[in-house]
């Protein structure tokens, strides 16, 4: 399948930091991808790269199959973003912002396009309005709507959710899943939240520290076949040690004196409990836990 994005170990320092140190990642085709980091995971540097705003110090960044460095305004007149809020003249309708923003752009429109678009984004009744009056969610969603004035196949939106209301949030999701579905843009949507990630996304790539370290089908990566369990146990160390010598296939850890976690398929799960009461030892609970949510945690409590 063609790839939209493809990122390969990319690096961007500012000064002697290293804000991305090697972020590798391929997005494809149709993909809402999921951009995941915790606060400061490198995420707007990569994306500042990928639109060209800021140089990278090292590796490639190609998009729609072309050198982004050689090709840089074809690659870019093919895209559209929001990388912070977006900016509009307050005092102009948001009709007349689209007009603006669509002859700066040179995106070839007329007004029935502006009001079709308006329309998409749920503000076809509020075109003749003030953008002063408008919520942060409706001015995030006439963003999307100036970001189709040049009908660019690729969408990027840095944390496009972030400060909006719990409605604002479930709007421009919708609109995110429409941008896909009814409009077949390939969207790039970074955030710090999993949960917003599993809700929209179909692939995804998670980072931290600058650098990228898992990418993958969300649904695959969010049901590995592999669990986290933690067992609350008396002597967690002995049972350690007792457990991956009866069961060499898991991965086993004691966590403390009380807790011990042990990477299995689900169906080991109660053979396990059975040894270990077995061998006299007080299980007093079993959690299990999603691989990627726990690991995902245990990132950001770093
Ligand atoms: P994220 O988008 O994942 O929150 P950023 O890419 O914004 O992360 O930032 C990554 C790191 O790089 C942060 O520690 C940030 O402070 C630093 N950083 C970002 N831009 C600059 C800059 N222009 N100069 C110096 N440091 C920067």
């Amino acid at each position: 399948m063609e790839s939209t994005i493809e990122v390969r170990n990319l690096a961007k320092r500012f000064g002697n930091f290293e804000a991305v140190k090697d972020v590798s990642f391929t997005v494809r085709k149709g993909d809402v991808f999921g951009f995941l980091g915790p606060n400061g995971a490198g995420k707007s540097t990569t994306i500042r790269c990928l639109l060209s705003l800021i140089r990278p110090n090292a590796g490639s960044i190609r998009l729609f199959g072309k050198d982004l460095q050689k090709e840089r305004s074809a690659i870019l007149s093919n895209v559209g973003s929001i990388i912070e809020k977006p900016d509009f003249y307050k005092y102009m309708s948001a009709r007349k912002n689209l007009e603006v923003f669509a002859r700066i752009s040179g995106a070839d429109v007329d007004a029935s396009d502006i009001q079709k678009m308006l329309e998409f984004v749920g503000l076809g009744d509020r075109g003749a309005h003030k953008v002063s009056g408008f919520s942060h969610g409706m001015k995030q969603r006439l963003g999307i709507a100036q970001t189709l004035l040049h009908d660019p196949d690729l969408i990027v939106l840095d944390e496009p959710t972030t400060g909006l209301d719990p409605q604002g949030i479930v709007e421009v999701r919708n609109l995110i899943l429409r941008l896909k579905n009814e409009q077949h843009k390939t969207i790039l949507l970074s955030s710090h939240q999993l949960s917003e990630i599993e809700l929209i996304a179909n692939r995804m790539v998670i980072i931290n520290k600058g650098t990228s370290i898992i990418e993958g089908e969300v649904a695959e990566l969010l049901n590995s076949g592999e669990l986290i369990v933690v067992f609350t146990l008396d002597d967690a160390r002995r049972a350690a040690d007792l457990v991956q010598e009866a069961f060499p296939q898991t991965k086993v850890k004691a966590l403390s004196d009380g807790e011990l976690e042990i990477i299995t398929s689900g169906i080991e799960v109660p053979r396990i409990n059975a040894y270990l009461t077995q061998q006299a030892f007080l299980v007093h609970a079993i959690e299990p836990k999603r691989k990627l949510e726990d690991y995902f945690m245990k990132i950001i409590a770093q």
